[in-house]
């Protein structure tokens, strides 16, 4: 029996207005259930990597927007931005006010290498470049010096690649996108000639998709390079990319095959594929002046291959390293976090202290499931989320939760201005008019 009405709605909070919280608030608002959602970011904008991690010259994967903003359209929707959720309100307040609250708040923050030189100046997160020149609140006042003529980029998957595609882009080509202006300004200053994108596996464990991969090879005035050698395969990867599993390795490996057999252009910038190198440390007197790696070999059972540290050690002398080996997820006060994983303890999307369920308390997305897959596998993780939410639904006492009204004291006594999704629209018309 449905016991929910329109004057005694289910009340839903969602933390966090990325790709899995708005998949979420579809997935809720589909329900013939009466229903209310109220989404709550820390950013005054929506959209969370979408707007803040999707690269500038990839427009068409930021038209997903158009499918969120339908949502956020909805009626039984509202949006509250500039609501930080464990410093503006507690999730104890959240609880409070909603029968459920679902944590979709991402992994904001970085894995560390956990090496000497980490945080020399000149050694710099993916998460910091990407948000720097994407106009992120948290990173736009960042500083990056790229008149080295040496940048290495640690790690190999998607993020890595926008890193090196934007380092690489000329500038004429960035100004068509909209890359922040002062990320333009400043790129345009670059000097760089080599960038190295070397990875700890083998070439057949990078986790670049193919189209990332390939889309390296196609940049203006760069080529994109790896030596023969570096693309020999041990029998157990030799086996991988045979397998079915194996297809979208399979195919980085024949694009790396094609890239060992380009012949740079004179003038042309290069970027520089190497494996099986793990960073030992980072030198430098004042700034990054060196990255000093160990060669590896692979071990382990197929599909699990993980890298080994021999002795040889090598120098890359660089001015720059950007570090893009993965997010991790942030703890949220009043929530159990599991630090290995850098996720919410969770079953199904269901909180989880212990073994013990938190009733109301739900998850989705990277903080439910750590920081992998593409922004439409947030659809799904979402889904069954709420799938979740539906089938405990009946043990909810239907007693009345007011929702954001219940809040609003709280939210007054400390200040708070709220931006409201109209009032988003009315900025984001602003930005957007030609000057
Ligand atoms: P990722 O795909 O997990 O890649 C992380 C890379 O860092 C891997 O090469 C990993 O190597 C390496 N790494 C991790 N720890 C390391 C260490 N201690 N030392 C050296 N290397 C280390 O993570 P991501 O690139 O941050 O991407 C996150 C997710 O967002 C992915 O699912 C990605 O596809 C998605 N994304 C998609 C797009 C797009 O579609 N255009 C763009 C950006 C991001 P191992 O494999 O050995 O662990």
């Amino acid at each position: 029996m449905n016991l929910w009405t329109e004057t005694n709605p289910l009340q839903v909070a969602i933390v966090g207005s990325g790709p899995s919280g708005f998949y979420a608030a579809e997935a809720l608002l589909r329900r013939k259930c009466a229903i209310r959602v109220d989404m709550f970011d820390r950013l005054p904008t929506p959209f969370g990597l979408v707007r803040g991690g999707v690269a500038p010259d990839h427009p068409k994967i930021k038209q997903v927007c158009l499918v969120y903003d339908k949502i956020a359209r909805s009626s039984g929707f509202a949006f509250f931005g500039n609501v930080e959720i464990g410093a503006t309100l507690t999730v104890d307040e959240l609880r409070a006010a909603y029968h459920v609250v679902i944590f979709a708040c991402g992994a904001s923050a970085d894995r560390r290498l956990g090496i000497p030189g980490e945080d020399l100046p000149g050694s710099h997160t993916a998460t910091e470049f990407v948000g720097w020149y994407n106009g992120h609140p948290d990173y736009r006042d960042r500083v990056f010096d790229f008149s080295c003529d040496t940048a290495v980029v640690i790690g190999q998957g998607n993020v890595a690649a926008d890193v090196a595609r934007i380092l690489a882009t000329r500038v004429d080509d960035l100004r068509k996108t909209d890359i922040a202006a002062h990320a333009l300004e400043t790129l345009a200053e670059r000097r760089i000639r080599d960038i190295f994108v070397i990875g700890r596996r083998g070439p057949a464990q990078a986790k670049f998709t193919p189209v990332e991969l390939a889309e390296l090879g196609r940049i203006r005035h760069c080529a994109a390079v790896v030596e023969p050698s570096d693309l020999e395969l041990n029998t157990e990867s030799a086996t991988e990319i045979s397998h079915p599993r194996g297809e979208e390795n399979k195919k980085n490996v024949g694009i790396l095959h094609s890239f060992a057999r380009t012949v740079p252009s004179p003038g042309d910038l290069r970027l520089r594929f190497r494996f099986l190198e793990t960073p030992i440390r980072i030198d430098g007197k004042h700034r990054v002046q060196s990255l000093i790696v160990g060669k590896n070999s692979l071990t382990g059972p197929l599909f699990e291959q993980v890298a080994v540290t021999g002795p040889e050690r090598r120098e890359l002398p660089c001015g720059l390293v950007f570090r893009s080996v993965g997010y991790r997820g942030v703890a949220l006060p009043g929530l159990r976090f599991d630090e290995g994983g850098g996720i919410i303890p969770n079953e199904k999307g269901r909180c989880l202290d212990g073994s013990r369920r938190l009733p109301g308390l739900y998850v989705t997305g990277w903080i439910k499931r750590g920081p992998t897959g593409l922004i439409g596998n947030n659809r799904a993780d979402s889904v069954e989320t709420v799938d979740s939410i539906f089938e405990d639904v009946p043990k909810i006492v239907p007693v009345a939760k007011p929702g954001a009204a219940g809040l609003r004291d709280a939210l007054g006594a400390r200040g708070a201005r709220i931006v409201s999704y109209a009032e988003w629209q009315m900025i984001d018309a602003r930005i957007r008019q030609p000057s």
